[in-house]
Parts: structure tokens; sequence; C-alpha cells
């Protein structure tokens, strides 16, 4: 999942200054799990912009607002509210934004409520861990499913650097080193010779942006 955390107040207020109808954006998907943008958040961010003076045009959260076809869907049917409406507030990640900016249109502002942050494991409800970059070349298969380029802080593909100590990390000694985590679970595993392949630089090509993938046997249905 996404995590996102809220932008300060300020700068929303900033971005809706020349802006009188807003309509709220929100997301029941990761936003609601990490209390971004769930249907609390966004019933509370319209009534801190009604005394602000903003005229709430309406509000949805829908399932999953990265889903830009459900959320064109949505405007279609609600083309009414849509022509009331200044700007959009998304209280969602980028996606979310994005999606809700190409069914807005071109003449709608469209405006982030949130920061993205990264792409989450969830340790249980409401704790969350970055485990993966998604650099486009997965190296876990060598690495004992560590991945190096987001458990280690210098993103080291060939072992650990000199300032790890007692197997922690020396940017911050709350965390396992990922090189000491990745050689233990290797050695249970008796896969230590994996190891003795020097990791080949990092090949960026893979993570050129904007990245599109389709499913061949999905898109025709
Ligand atoms: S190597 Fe790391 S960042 Fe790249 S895809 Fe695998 S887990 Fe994600
Ligand atoms: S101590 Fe380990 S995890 Fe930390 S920066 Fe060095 S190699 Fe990376």
């Amino acid at each position: 999942m996404i995590i996102t955390k809220k932008k300060n107040i300020e700068t929303i207020l900033e971005y809706l200054k020349d802006s009188k109808n807003i309509y709220l954006v929100g997301c029941d998907s990761c936003a609601e799990q990490c209390e971004t943008g769930g249907e609390r958040e966004v019933k509370a961010m319209a009534e801190l912009l009604k005394r602000e003076g903003k005229h709430i045009t309406g509000f949805s959260i829908p399932d999953e607002t990265c889903y830009s076809m459900l959320i064109k869907k949505h405007f279609r049917e609600d083309n009414d509210t849509v022509e009331k409406t200044d700007a959009f507030l998304v209280l969602a990640c980028g996606a979310g934004v994005k999606a809700v900016a190409d069914a807005a249109g071109d003449e709608k502002p469209v405006f982030p409520a949130l920061d993205s942050l990264y792409l989450a494991n969830v340790a249980r409800y409401g704790h969350f861990f970055e485990g993966c970059s998604l650099c486009g070349d997965c190296v876990l298969g060598e690495t004992g499913g560590i991945c190096p380029h987001t458990q280690c802080p210098k993103g080291l593909l060939n072992g650990p650097c000199g300032g790890m100590a007692n197997g922690k990390c020396e940017v911050d000694m709350k965390n396992h080193c990922a090189w000491a985590t990745i050689y233990r679970r290797l050695k249970i595993q008796g896969r230590l010779d994996v190891l003795k392949k020097i990791a080949p630089p990092k090949d960026y090509s893979n993570s050129v942006k904007p990245r599109t993938v389709v499913v061949e046997s999905r898109s025709k249905k």
C-alpha cells in the first residue's frame, strides 16, 4: 500500500486561495488505512474549509482513487456538481490526485492534500514499513528476500559498508544492517555461495519514467 501524510493546512489554504467552491475526494483504500483520506479525514477537512469561508460542493471517497476509469465515471455521473466546483482537493496519494486531475478536465485545478511517501508492507494495522522501492530490476532472489536498495540506506549491492557494527546499521543503530540480515538468512538456507557473485551496477533503464504496463489478456475484456 502507499503511505501518505497530511500536508500542513497553510499549504492547502494557499492552494485554494482563489477558489470558493471546493470538491473533496478521499480514498477508501491506502489513505483510509493511513488515516489521511478516509471518511473521517474528508469530513474534518470539509468542516475546516467551511470555517475558512469555503463552500463544499460535494465529496466522494472512492474505493480506490488511483483507478482513473472509476473517477471519470463518477464525475460523468455527477457532472452538475463538477460544473459548480472551482477546485478539487484530493486526500489520496499522487496517483489519486493524477486520476482526479485527468477526470476533472484541463480547466479545473486539482490540489493534493497529502504527501505520498512510499510503498509499504503492513506489519499490523496502522504499522507500516518500507520493503521495496519499485526499482524494476528485482534482486530479492539473491538477497534472501531482503531488499538492499530499500533496507540499506546507502543502497549497497555487494555486502555491508565499513560502518556496520554488531549487525547494526551505522546510519541508524536502531536498525539491523540489511547485509548482516541478508547474510544470516542465506547462511540458514545454505546459500552463502550466492554472495560470491558480484552484483552488477543497477540497470536504471528499467525504471525510466513514466512506466506503463498493459496486461494483454485483461485489456481485451
Ligand atoms: S530489488 Fe528491491 S526495490 Fe527493486 S523490485 Fe526488488 S524489492 Fe523492490
Ligand atoms: S551498516 Fe549495513 S545497512 Fe547500514 S549503510 Fe552500511 S551496509 Fe547499509
